[in-house]
């Protein structure tokens, strides 16, 4: 059976975009695949988080991950940290990335801009650490947002250079996975362009009903088209997308075709987005604080994920060592 590794960093809640991005490609796979879904704690360092921060975000994702239908009994579920390998492989993997193809990477440069104060070498490296995650099991499909394309071809040229150096077939190259033929990018409703936990205009899976309205009601909107069939900008673009994602396909034909005939009302819209991406969230939020009450099944989840997984990761260790010259 083929091997499938996802992470999502505990900076937050889960929000649509993680869900429609990712964790929707986890429901399906955990079927089909060997599946290895983490929490890459490590991967949040680069913020230096607070300790107590750490620890309650570790446990709401994973709370999360359980919400959403994630089936320990299928897929092995674990936080990074616990799997020391993957640190020794992030190790080995940064003695061959080369500080010039880091730098260019559009995430990495996008940090330098926003946090100037904050170029740390975690930052620098995040693809590296990344491509670890993800060839310490030898996974050959990764389910991922498009957003994270450019750290999947790092990883593909990391485990390349791996096989390269050493003259081994050893490493899989790992493919970007998609549910539908094109990648998801679930939009930001701030007229800006994808929804994310640093953009602050996240729609979290745990929001409440109140919450969802407020934040779909502020959406970016303009005063309507002019002239029927008009190209619709960016911010209406967004409302359509997400409607598009959440809603069914008559809610999403009646709007746009109010829209094409100049008709639309976006107070309407928006209430109706609200209430579906309510309708949606309802039963995952309800899941999410059962479980998240419930601390001796989530402690046991994480040790049970963090022993199938540092298993795997052990194996492929042994072997990595081997092919380097170091001892077993
Ligand atoms: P992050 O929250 O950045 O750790 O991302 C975790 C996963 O969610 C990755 O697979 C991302 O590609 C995916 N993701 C995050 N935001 C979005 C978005 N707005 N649209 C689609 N996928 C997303």
């Amino acid at each position: 059976m083929e091997t499938v590794v996802s992470g999502i960093r505990p900076t937050g809640n889960l929000h649509l975009g993680n869900y429609f991005g990712a964790v929707k490609s986890f429901l399906q796979m955990q079927h089909e695949y060997n599946c290895f879904f983490f929490i890459a704690d490590w991967h949040s360092l680069t913020t230096h988080p607070h300790p107590d921060n750490i620890r309650k975000s570790v446990k709401t994702i994973l709370a999360e991950y359980l919400a959403c239908g994630i089936d320990p009994d299928k897929a092995t579920i674990y936080i990074q940290s616990d799997v020391r390998e993957v640190a020794e492989l992030y190790l080995y993997l940064n003695m061959n990335a080369y500080l010039g193809e880091l730098e260019r990477v559009t995430s990495f440069k996008d940090k330098v801009r926003s946090q100037p104060n904050n170029v740390n070498a975690g930052l620098l490296t995040y693809p590296s650490l990344m491509a670890a995650d993800i060839i310490i099991h030898k996974a050959v499909k990764v389910p991922v947002g498009k957003d994270q394309e450019q750290n999947m071809e790092m990883a593909r040229k990391f485990a390349r250079r791996f096989n390269n150096i050493y003259g081994v077939d050893y490493f899989p190259e790992p493919a970007s996975f998609h549910l539908s033929e094109k990648a998801v990018k679930v939009p930001g409703l701030d007229g800006s362009g994808k929804m994310g936990k640093s953009e602050g205009n996240a729609i979290y899976l745990i929001d409440d009903e109140k919450t969802i309205k407020s934040k779909v009601m502020k959406a970016v909107t303009d005063s309507g088209p002019t002239e029927p069939n008009s190209e619709k900008p960016e911010p209406i673009a967004n409302l359509f997308m997400m409607m598009d994602i959440v809603s069914t396909p008559d809610t999403y034909n009646f709007f746009n075709e109010k829209y094409n005939a100049c008709e639309i009302r976006y107070g309407d819209m928006k209430k109706q987005l609200a209430e579906d991406i309510n309708l949606f969230c309802k039963p995952i939020r309800e899941r999410i604080n059962d479980i998240l009450a419930d601390d001796t099944f989530l402690e046991r989840i994480a040790r049970e994920g963090a022993e199938k997984s540092a298993e795997s990761a052990a194996k492929t260790l042994r072997e990595v060592r081997e092919i380097i010259g170091f001892r077993p």
